[in-house]
């Protein structure tokens, strides 16, 4: 049973913004959500989608700290890349957010402020591990010692990734600061807890009843039986933290919100910058605060706790006390997990292959087709590269693709590229337009349950019987023998292709636009209404656009080139995902030299060794550093364009390279004397030259 509601508000997971996303992504949440609302714009109905970047937390924190940036540095560089990602594997959100924009702080610090003021929260001191020399309270993964388990000196203080334990820091031996590698002392701290255990009575009955009105998935109400099982426990909702949501609160203005309390909130504010944008700041209550709205909440089973357990809870918390109610999710349908090649995705193993690097070799839509086929709706399924192939070759091209380029290819020749008219139906004619006119509700109804993979199923066998339909009504001996039958073949076979471009305009969009310019047709085949697409509309005498080849196959040459380039081309994405900002692809062919020059010229450039003393922001400026550096005994400004890759008090006390005697310049008000070297790649990644071993500064570079 599923619930047909007027007014759909839909989420899909929010991407963390440490790390370009792979096709085990799309394939848990994105792409099921996208097919779900282009079907239910198709269906007519009020639908806003919207998702973003999560963009708080310790692993970001960590990743800056590795690479000597600022975190904001790593959330604006997967951000972004993600933005461009999705947008090439043609998801149809109305909003992509972020998390690090004041309008989600003030969202996420409403409902703190709700929780706290109403007495919901309860604060419990504790013991945390502190560094003295870095006056900071330690967060788990800042703090490493040696296992307890099995002596790895190197174990994490929320694991030890040799041998797999989970550990809390104080139990780790020798502990040291990850920062700045001092033991560090055990002091008293407070942090505010959300009294999870108290909603599960009312948890329980919320899943219950939405599963019986719209068919919950029963993977996910497994999950969500194994939590309750073991019983609801506190959590914390703040910690000790640089980043993040400040806890709004005085006397806690160093803590931070949790980001599993700040994140689900996302959804929320990425609405209200959605309606904010579109002139009508007030459109987000329509869907989050009205009780005819049905949510729809996307995600992969790794999220089914914060959006089935924490977020409902939270709304629940918030409704008690308003009278302008949230809307809890209706159902959250979540998918297993898909495989690369037999073995899980890993970036540090360097196994999978990313969306960016995917859709620079590929267009998106067999991807999203052979996606769609392998959904892991029920059990993990399997990206293998063959598949991808045999998906696009055998069924996309040879089915959907060939009755389309036969259709169109045999009006143009023997009708002129005018649609002929149809004359008296026999019954081979009358069950194909029957099948035409019952797919979009068999194919809908898999669709409103979820089973994209069913659903999509259905309208490829509906190409399958055109196929037969054509073959079997043998137009070409027709042609000559009794026109007016071939006409009406034709003519109803035109009417496949357009119901066919219709239907499967969810999966490939961008085929599917492309097969309706050929059929001469104005406006687009993904605004059309579902469910008359059946029905046979084009008016005889209509006249056909200019076809081409709609679904190219691909060769096996090719195949072969990305199975051994497997381990390969996983090992450069992933390194390129660890240090590299957008395109995270294979090393991309060296530039060309410039014109050559003499040693002469070289000479005339005067690079020396410097030491950064200073550095600081420019005011107002994104890009620009200010460092005060000496060159022996000499001391200047240098003003450099790398605020977004090295963060000012990472600099100080490195050896660089300057060049000496470059002409003053004033950048941003700022005078510079000097320019340091620097090295960028394609991608945009950019790493300051260093001296390999230690030298005076002042030394001549040669
Ligand atoms: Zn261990």
């Amino acid at each position: 049973m599923t619930i047909h509601a007027e007014r759909i508000l839909v989420t899909a997971a929010l991407p963390y913004a440490n790390g370009p996303i792979h096709l085990g992504h799309l394939a848990g949440a994105y792409l099921p959500a996208d097919l779900y609302v282009r079907y239910q714009r198709m269906k007519q109905r009020d639908v806003v989608f919207v998702c973003g970047s999560d963009e708080h937390g310790v692993p970001i924190t960590i990743t800056a700290d590795k690479e000597g940036v600022t975190p904001q540095a790593i959330v604006d560089r997967y951000h972004e890349a993600n933005t461009k990602a999705f947008e090439r594997f043609e998801m149809s959100f109305d909003n992509y957010s972020r998390t690090s924009l004041p309008l989600h702080h003030t969202t996420a610090q409403e409902f703190f402020r709700d929780f706290h003021a109403r007495g919901i929260l309860t604060e419990k001191k504790e013991q945390q591990f502190y560094d003295g020399q870095a006056r900071k309270f330690l967060p788990d993964r800042y703090v490493e010692g040696t296992c307890p388990v099995c002596a790895n000196t190197e174990a994490r203080g929320d694991q030890c990734e040799k041998c797999g334990t989970y550990l809390s820091p104080m139990q780790l031996l020798n502990p040291r600061s990850k920062i700045s590698g001092a033991v560090p002392e055990v002091r008293e701290t407070s942090h505010w807890y959300f009294p999870l255990g108290s909603y599960q009575r009312r948890l329980e009955d919320y899943i219950r009843n939405r599963d019986e009105r719209d068919g919950w998935k029963e993977n996910v109400l497994n999950y969500t039986r194994g939590w309750f099982k073991d019983g609801l426990q506190d959590r914390a909702v703040t910690r000790d933290l640089d980043w993040g949501v400040r806890v709004p609160l005085e006397g806690y203005e160093t803590k931070v919100l949790y980001v599993w309390f700040d994140a689900v909130l996302g959804y929320i504010s990425s609405t209200r910058e959605w309606a904010a944008k579109a002139g009508t700041p007030d459109a987000w209550r329509r869907y989050w605060l009205d009780a005819s709205t049905k949510y729809v909440a996307f995600i992969g089973k790794d999220n089914v706790v914060f959006h089935c357990i924490v977020f409902p809870a939270m709304l629940m918390a918030w409704n008690d006390a308003h009278t302008e109610q949230y809307v809890l999710p209706d159902n959250v349908p979540a998918n297993e997990f898909l495989n690369f090649e037999g073995q899980k995705f890993s970036k540090s193993r360097g196994w999978g292959i990313y969306v960016d690097e995917f859709l620079s070799r590929y267009p998106a839509d067999p991807l999203r087709y052979y996606l769609c086929t392998s959904l892991p709706e029920y059990r993990d399924s399997d990206f293998t590269w063959k598949e991808f192939q045999a998906k696009n070759n055998n069924e996309l091209a040879d089915i959907f693709g060939n009755f389309v380029n036969r259709t169109l290819a045999f009006c143009a020749r023997t009708f002129g590229g005018i649609l002929p008219a149809r004359g008296e139906l026999d019954s081979r004619d009358q069950a194909i337009l029957d099948l035409a006119d019952k797919t979009p509700v068999t194919a809908g109804g898999f669709m409103e349950a979820y089973r994209f993979r069913d659903g999509m199923g259905e309208v490829m066998n509906l190409a399958r019987a055109a196929n037969k339909y054509f073959n079997d009504s043998e137009p070409w001996k027709t042609a000559k023998s009794d026109p007016a039958r071939c006409a009406t073949t034709l003519n109803i076979c035109t009417q496949l292709v357009r119901t066919l471009g219709i239907l499967m305009s969810p999966v490939i969009p961008a085929t599917c636009e492309r097969l309706w310019a050929m059929l001469g047709l104005t406006g687009s085949a993904s605004t059309q209404a579902w469910d008359t697409a059946g029905a046979p509309a084009l008016p005889a005498g209509h006249p056909l656009g200019k076809s081409a080849i709609l679904v190219t196959k691909i060769e096996d040459e090719v195949i072969e080139q990305e199975l051994k380039g497997l381990g390969a081309s996983a090992d450069a994405a992933a390194t390129s995902a660890t240090n590299a900002p957008s395109t995270p692809t294979a090393t991309p062919a060296t530039d060309p030299p410039k014109d050559l020059i003499t040693l002469d010229d070289f000479k005339k450039v005067d690079l020396r060794v410097a030491t950064v003393l200073a550095a600081e922001r420019v005011p107002r400026s994104d890009k620009l550093l200010k460092l005060q550096v000496e060159v022996g005994t000499d001391r200047r400004q240098v003003v450099a364009g790398i605020a977004q890759h090295y963060a000012p008090e990472n600099l100080v006390g490195k050896s660089i390279i300057v060049v000496y005697n470059l002409q003053p310049a004033k950048l941003m008000g700022q005078e510079s004397q000097g320019m340091l070297l620097a090295a960028s790649d394609a991608a945009g990644r950019l790493v300051i030259l260093q001296p390999a071993g230690s030298i005076e500064s002042g030394s001549k570079v040669k």
